[in-house]
Order: structure tokens, then C-alpha cells, then sequence
């Protein structure tokens, strides 16, 4: 029998809080969260703010994440973030494809293979995000779209470099706008994400994989969603810019 998953929740501020905002806030996390021993806790703040959320959390169990990172070290890359700038600053995690990039900066599947290789070859996790549109959902091609986007995200990585990664399932037509996927929906697309890493990479990758689920994750939906087998935990948007609600998400994971 292989070990259990641990759980990971991730919260990603996306294009919120100030320094002093996230400095505040994440003291207030690091104090609330200071028992939540058995999930494992990341948050990605803005990058003007990851060093001093990195100070504030020196001595605590939360991991910090990049929402974004270019594939190169450095160079001629005006406005972009490498995966060592990343390091440097305390990150051990950084979320990759994530569909708002997709959909708004022209981020591609070559793309975030490109940027999943960069992040694992300078010790970084990547949280590589795949999901399909309410379009694609209505066409009976969820499993189609997304176990697309996972192939060519994963495209050339050996099983050890798989073996590191985190998946999050984020269908688009969930994020931010309120509706979730049900819990057996979710599931649905889990199992099937699994299925596809057990095939390229083999079964033990694939029964150590992480798959998160992301979607407007809240308190009230978050422990039924996390109760499926196949869902690691979840990628929260809008609730984890609010301690409440993200320290309760945490606690249903747990
Ligand atoms: C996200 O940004 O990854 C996300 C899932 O957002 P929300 O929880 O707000 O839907």
C-alpha cells in the first residue's frame, strides 16, 4: 500500500493586497494556521509582495508560490520573473497555466511545458493547472480538453520529474463566478487525470500525484469536494484573501 496523499490547500491572491496588506495578512494565517499540522499550506501572492510575505513566514509550515514564472533563466525578457529570481526570494512553489493566464496573456501548452521544465530543474513545484470551458463542457469534450492540456503541460518529463509535480483542475466556467463543479463532476475529471498520469508515467507517479481542485472553493463546499478520492485538496482564488474562509477551507481538508 502506497502512503496517503497529504492534502494541499493553495491560495492564490491573484492581483490583490499591498505589502503591507499581505504582510499583515499573512501573520494572521501564520497565527490561525499555527496547529494545521497535517495539511500541507502554500500561499501566491503578487510578486512585488513575495519577499516580505517570505519574511513572514519564516518559521511557519506555509509554503510560498509564484503565480507566474517565465521559461528562461534570464536575459532580454522585459517584465518577466525567472524560476531562480523565484527561489531567491523563498518560493518553493509556483502555479503554472493557471487559466487566466490562458485566457488574457496568450499563455499556451508550449508554454507551460517550457515553464514546468524551468521551475523543476531549479527545485521548484510546479501547480500546473488544466480545465475546460463552459463551451467545451456543453460539447462532451471536458476530459478531451483537459487531458490535452495535461499531455503537452507534462510533454518530455521523466517519471522522477513527474513524480514532483501538483495538478490543479480548474474548470474555467468555475473560477470566480460562484458555481462548482458537483463534487462527483469534480471527481469525475480527477479519476480521469490520474488514469492519464498512471498511463504516461506509471502507477506509482500516479497514486503519489496531487490533483487539486479549483473552482470557487469555499468553506461550504470544500469538505465534499476534498472527501473524493481522487481530489488532494484545492487551489482557492476569492476565498483565501480572507482568513476566515481560508483557515475554514484548510480545516475541511484536514
Ligand atoms: C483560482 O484563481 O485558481 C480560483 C480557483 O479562483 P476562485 O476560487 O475565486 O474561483
Amino acid at each position: 500500500m502506497s502512503a496517503p496523499r497529504r492534502k494541499l490547500v493553495a491560495g492564490n491572491w491573484k492581483l490583490h493586497k499591498t505589502v503591507a496588506e499581505s504582510v499583515a495578512f499573512t501573520r494572521e494565517l501564520v497565527g490561525m494556521l499555527a496547529g494545521a499540522r497535517d495539511t500541507e499550506v502554500a500561499v501566491a501572492p503578487v510578486f512585488t509582495a513575495l519577499r516580505a510575505v517570505s519574511d513572514a513566514l519564516e518559521a511557519s509550515n506555509i509554503r510560498l508560490a509564484g503565480q507566474n514564472v517565465h521559461w528562461e533563466d534570464q536575459g532580454a525578457f522585459t517584465g518577466e520573473v525567472s524560476a531562480p529570481l523565484l527561489r531567491d526570494v523563498g518560493c518553493s512553489m509556483c502555479i503554472v497555466g493557471h487559466s487566466e493566464r490562458r485566457q488574457y496573456f496568450g499563455e499556451t501548452d508550449v508554454g507551460v511545458s517550457r515553464k514546468v521544465r524551468a521551475l523543476l530543474s531549479h527545485g521548484l513545484v510546479p501547480i500546473v493547472c488544466v480545465g475546460e470551458t463552459l463551451e467545451e463542457r456543453e460539447a462532451n469534450r471536458t476530459t478531451d480538453v483537459v487531458l490535452g492540456q495535461l499531455d503537452a503541460g507534462l510533454e518530455g518529463l521523466s517519471d522522477a520529474d513527474a513524480a514532483k509535480l501538483v495538478i490543479a483542475y480548474e474548470p474555467v466556467w468555475a473560477i470566480g463566478t460562484g458555481r462548482t463543479a458537483s463534487p462527483g463532476d469534480a471527481q469525475e475529471v480527477h479519476a480521469a487525470i490520474r488514469g492519464r498520469v498512471a498511463e504516461r508515467f506509471g502507477a506509482a507517479v500516479a497514486n503519489g500525484a496531487r490533483i487539486l481542485y479549483g473552482g470557487s472553493v469555499k468553506p461550504e463546499n470544500a469538505h465534499d469536494l476534498m472527501a473524493q478520492p481522487d481530489i488532494d485538496g484545492a487551489l482557492v482564488g476569492g476565498a483565501s484573501l480572507k482568513a476566515d474562509s481560508f483557515v475554514a477551507i484548510v480545516a475541511a481538508a484536514g
